[in-house]
């Protein structure tokens, strides 16, 4: 419901009249849950989004699903996830924490669930569920959303925000949040536009890059795995000399090599190591085993006592009891095994070599995909210069800032969604 009508073009560089207490940047998650909020306490709020829809981002969260939080209570715990910056974060969290954002979506008609690492997904598997509850929030308290509207710039006066400049106008306002995202996926609308702005206007940009990102790998076979998925392997970072990293998660194969949230997590740690890796022909390694919980001399017996049971069975079909066919075809292929070996006729150098590509497989780090793929950029304006209790900016007077702008450290699991609700909310209860 309109509080205000859209001024018809009157004097150059004139709002024609258009008064709102608070103008929001960016329809995303963070800039619709600081304007619902700052409606919910009474204030005029407007918010001019570029794309025809709002939260196009939100949408394609989680594949679709909508990892919207990570139900991690303790918010001690909570923040040590966002690394050395993660600090700053407290006193939002505080105020609207993993409980406070399941309450917000379940009371609102969204039912929630819990999966494995406590990451809350909507019930009905859909992201649409969470765009539904933050629209109707925003429009219930009558937020005005301008859509297919690009704004070109702040206007700040005597290092106060005074409005916004669309299409050669001012649309003036006293209080402004920007929340026009990071550098992810630039297709979704987030294409960086709010950081010229806020360098432009004094802050520090930490140059964003792609943090939380798939990566490419040398062997072109992946390829033929694209689309598997794997839930608890053991992935290894290497290189010549050391073991960089070790963790247990998920990992999806695609085209190119890997994603999921177990590499998400790990490429930006991939990436240093590629980085300063200088032994000549030998890159950093990612060494995956299907499956940790078994040594490599378990596992093998596991495997020598399957082939045994079955003599007259060929080998591939086999192996297909424990791991899917593209995968066995892949490995197969790797061990150079013919086709027609039969449990009665598998030679222990075969064996040994399959247990070695299902306990290591090692596939060659060439480079991060592009922030066209990221889920998350890392950069953004720096913590120092924002104050948290408010999320007011320390350089403009007036001006908020919320989401992913923010210099934060995020892992895959719900975090960076937890982010943009928390600030949002204490963007949107404290801006007017
Ligand atoms: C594939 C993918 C999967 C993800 N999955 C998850 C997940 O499961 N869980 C999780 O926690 N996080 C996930 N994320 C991250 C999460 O989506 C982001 O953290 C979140 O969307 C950031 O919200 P935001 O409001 O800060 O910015 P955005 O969602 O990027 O919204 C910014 C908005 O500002 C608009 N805008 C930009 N410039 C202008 C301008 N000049 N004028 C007007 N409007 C403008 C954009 O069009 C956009 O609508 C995922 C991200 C991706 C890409």
């Amino acid at each position: 419901m309109p509080k205000a009508e859209t001024a018809q073009p009157g004097e150059p560089g004139s709002s024609g009249g258009e008064a709102y207490d608070l103008i929001v940047v960016g329809a995303g998650p963070a800039g619709l849950m600081a304007a619902g909020t700052a409606a919910a306490t009474g204030s005029r709020v407007l918010v001019l989004e570029k794309n025809r829809d709002p939260g196009r981002k939100l949408l394609i969260s989680g594949g679709g699903r909508c990892n919207f939080t990570n139900a991690e209570f303790d918010l001690h715990r909570l923040v040590a996830k966002y690394g050395s910056t993660g600090k700053a974060l407290l006193s939002p969290f505080s105020r609207m924490g993993p409980a406070e954002v399941l309450e917000f979506f379940e009371s609102r008609g969204m039912p929630y669930k819990i999966e494995d690492e406590n990451r809350a997904f909507p019930r009905s598997d859909a992201s649409r569920s969470v765009l539904a509850v933050l629209t109707a929030y925003a429009r219930d308290g009558g937020v005005e959303i301008r859509t297919n509207t690009a704004v070109d710039g702040l206007v700040i006066e005597n290092e106060r925000v005074a409005g916004v400049r669309v299409a050669s106008r001012t649309i003036r306002s006293a209080a402004v949040v920007v929340a026009t995202g990071g550098l992810a996926r630039p297709d979704t609308g987030s294409t960086g536009d709010g950081f010229l702005w806020l360098e432009r206007a004094g802050h520090t940009i930490v140059r964003p890059a792609p943090a939380l990102v798939p990566i490419v790998v040398e062997e072109p076979w992946v390829e033929r795995l694209q689309g598997l998925a794997f839930s608890d392997v053991r992935i290894t970072v290497r290189t010549p000399d050391a073991v960089i990293a070790k963790r247990d998660g998920k990992i999806l194969f695609t085209h190119f090599g890997l994603s999921g949230p177990g590499i998400l997590n790990l490429a930006s740690t991939i990436a240093d190591a590629a980085s300063s890796d200088r032994t000549p022909g030998w890159n950093v390694q990612v060494v995956i085993d299907f499956f940790p919980s078994e040594d490599d001399g378990a596992f093998d017996r596991r495997l020598l006592a399957l082939i045994a049971a079955h003599p007259l069975r060929k080998l591939r079909t086999i192996l297909e009891e424990i791991v899917p066919p593209r995968l066995v075809q892949q490995v197969l292929t790797n061990v150079a095994a013919p086709d027609d070996l039969t449990g009665a006729t598998v030679p222990k150098v075969v064996r040994k070599k399959v247990v070695q590509e299902l306990k290591a497989l090692r596939l060659t780090f060439r480079a991060l995909q592009s922030e066209d793929w990221a889920v998350v950029s890392s950069g953004g304006v720096p913590v120092e210069e924002v104050e948290f209790r408010t999320m007011q900016s320390k350089r403009v007077s007036g001006l908020s800032i919320v989401g992913d702008m923010l210099h934060i450290d995020r892992p895959s699991g719900g975090y960076s969604l937890q982010i943009c609700w928390a600030t949002g909310y204490v963007a949107g209860s404290s801006a007017c």
